[in-house]
């Protein structure tokens, strides 16, 4: 079967990419908060099926290994590092099945293969930098070896992390996606500014370059939007489902976070509103991260033009028994509504 690559797509038009697996697999029961580790391809490997399956319905074109965090790290601090390379095959190996099952009269949808931050990375003591090296080197193996059709680098909040990850990415051969997830001081950790990070990740041959991550629309957009006018290549806008502000640019310190409570959600018209925004800014790689659900992957898609499975289910609020215009919505129910 052959299938459009992902450039190939972007120049005709937007993609979707649905992330943020780990707070909504934690969400539906089968993750602890804090850990973080995606046990759920060995544990429970229907129920990440059903949640590729869930935001493929919703417009997702691309399905994307469940292997963040689940690096050799991770693994090491939960104990469990002999688990590490059957939990990526058993998450690439569900990532493909439903890649490869994609529903009729649509596109059919890639599989992208999947690296992230280490947290050992550190620019001030560089000791522990190639054993992040060799993290990624078998993490990128596994994948190529379960048939990824494109890798993702994500949440990288060290320029040279992410440059390594996609120098590691690259020899590999397939299509690079790279996003960068800068923390609260608005500036890599290692002291390089977001745009230019972006600019030497096109440089170094990133094929999308973007933001994903930590940032809700308000304190991405300002930067996203310099990040498309810097760079020639595609562009990628994976905000958090969250209401962050000038004060509090990331998730990690709003307000009523202790860490693992969801605050300051953003409804489905402003994840919407930025997912419209940035394509009009000629950004063609978009969706949602942490606090993403098939319901906002959906809103995204449709925002951009697009009817996805799931558009059937679009809300329909004439038929609402307070807030309704059917004819049928009783007089006593409407005249109500505004004591409800
Ligand atoms: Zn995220």
């Amino acid at each position: 079967m052959s299938k459009k690559g992902l450039k190939e797509r972007l120049d005709q038009g937007p993609v979707i990419c649905a992330e943020g697996f780990l707070f909504e697999i934690e969400r539906r029961g089968y993750m602890s908060s804090g850990e973080f580790v995606p046990m759920v391809s060995l544990e429970h490997p229907e129920s990440l099926e059903n949640l590729h399956r869930d935001f493929q319905h919703a417009g997702s074109d691309i399905v994307q290994a469940f292997t963040y965090n689940g690096h050799r790290e991770k693994m090491r601090v939960i104990g469990k590092e002999e688990l590490l390379e059957p939990l990526n095959r058993s998450a690439l190996k569900i990532a493909k099945k439903v890649a490869l099952d994609t529903p009729i009269g649509i596109e059919p949808n890639l599989m992208a293969g999947n690296i992230s931050n280490s947290n050992i990375w550190n620019d001030k003591d560089t000791k522990s930098n190639s054993e992040v090296e060799k993290m990624f080197t078998e993490m990128v193996g596994w994948a190529v070896d379960e048939g990824a059709d494109i890798l993702i680098g994500e949440t990288f909040y060290y320029a040279e992390e992410a440059y390594t990850a996609l120098k590691v990415m690259k020899q590999s051969g397939l299509s690079c996606v790279i996003t960068i997830a800068p923390m609260g001081e608005n500036i890599m950790r290692d002291g390089v500014p977001i745009v230019d990070t972006c600019k030497e990740l096109e440089q170094r041959g990133g094929d999308v370059v973007g933001m994903n991550c930590f940032r809700g629309p308000n304190t991405m957009m300002p930067y996203i939007k310099e990040v498309r006018k810097a760079l020639k290549c595609h562009v990628a806008a994976l905000p958090i489902n969250y209401r962050t502000t000038k004060e509090h640019p990331t998730f990690f310190n709003l307000p009523d976070n202790n860490g693992c409570t969801y605050p300051m959600q953003c409804n489905r018209y402003e994840i919407g509103k930025f997912a419209k925004e940035a394509f009009d800014l000629g950004i063609n790689y978009l969706g949602v991260c942490c606090g993403a659900n098939p319901m906002l992957i959906r809103e995204v898609a449709e925002s951009v033009g697009l009817k996805v499975p799931a558009s059937k289910y679009r809300e329909n609020m004439s038929s609402h028994f307070l807030f309704g215009t059917h004819e049928r919505i009783a007089k006593h129910q409407k005249d109500y509504k505004e004591k409800a």
